[in-house]
């Protein structure tokens, strides 16, 4: 049975009284909801490696800038409820606004060359917030292992960079990104698109075939890779703009001379939804 905590009180009580009878090891899958496989995922991950799996179902304001979507964000509690208990979630933790923020926080969390790139760059101050929730329900929770997908990459390295420069006592586990059959990164923010739209989506995922298709006939520049990608995308209709296509190596510094284990990242509006992805070179079966 899934147990549903709104308070903070309540699980951390909950959470001390269970550490002092079975010493339990905690496996931590903070999300915003409105679940899907690679969720689901994750999930499946931290019950294989923990004795107790807590999902956090919470959409943070101070991670949406003016004008995004924080007030058309999907919710759907009965529905992510009713997936917890099917994958055996222990605990869910859906606190609301005024338990998490009773006032504005004053603090804000910069990981300096990591939060003011690519998506850094169009969303200012969506890693500070990122950060600051992160941090509030690793110190609500005090899980031994959280779980991140590779799917929001950059997203992945800033945590872990944040768990190590402040020595945060717990592991981080990367997760690969779960996508549809047809190469669509599942997102929460799929339900925005239009069928049409979708299928202008799916130029995202073949970009990094093309790509991938690129290198292996020997093209290794990333500035030329980066603008047939471009180039690919903006050809399918409904395309409104790319935000970034970028080349990093895996610690997100950018690349010139591209090579296996480099990452693409890309930042694309399709119709008015705005979706990221990004892939491993060298992951592709051509
Ligand atoms: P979100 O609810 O979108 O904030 O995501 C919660 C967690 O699930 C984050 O660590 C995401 O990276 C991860 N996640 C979201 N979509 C996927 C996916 N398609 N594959 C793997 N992990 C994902």
């Amino acid at each position: 049975m899934t147990l549903l905590l709104r308070k903070i009180k309540e699980i951390r009580n909950y959470l001390r009284n269970i550490r002092c009878q079975n010493n339990s090891i905690v496996g931590f899958v903070p999300t915003m909801g409105y679940l899907h496989q690679g969720h689901i995922e994750l999930i499946r991950r931290s019950k294989m490696q923990n004795d107790l799996t807590i999902v956090s179902i919470y959409v943070n304001p101070l991670q949406f800038g003016a004008g995004e979507d924080f007030e058309r964000y999907p919710r759907d509690l009965e529905r992510d409820l009713s997936i917890c208990e099917e994958e055996g979630v222990d605990i869910v933790f859906a606190p609301l606004d005024e338990e998490m923020y009773p006032e504005k926080p004053l603090i804000n969390i910069e990981i300096q060359g990591l939060s003011n790139i690519l998506e850094g760059e169009f969303r200012p101050s969506h890693f500070s917030g990122v950060c600051t929730v992160v941090l509030k329900l690793f110190n609500i929770i005090l899980p031994d292992r959280a779980y991140f997908g590779e799917k929001d990459y950059q997203q992945l390295k800033i945590v872990e960079r944040l768990v190590k420069d402040l020595n945060i006592p717990l592991e981080i586990i990367p997760v690969p990104t779960v996508r549809d059959e047809d190469g669509l990164a599942l997102s929460s923010r799929n339900t925005y698109l239009k069928p049409e739209e979708r299928e202008s989506a799916l130029s995202l995922y073949r970009s990094f075939l093309l790509a991938e298709k690129l290198i292996k006939s020997g093209d290794r520049d990333a500035k030329l890779i980066k603008e047939a990608i471009r180039e690919f995308i903006m050809k399918h209709p409904h395309i409104k703009k790319i935000d970034y296509v970028e080349v990093t190596d895996p610690d997100l510094r950018p690349v010139e001379e591209v090579k296996e284990g480099d990452r693409i990242l890309l930042a694309v509006w399709v119709g008015n939804t705005r979706l990221i992805d990004n892939w491993r070179i060298g992951d592709a079966n051509l």
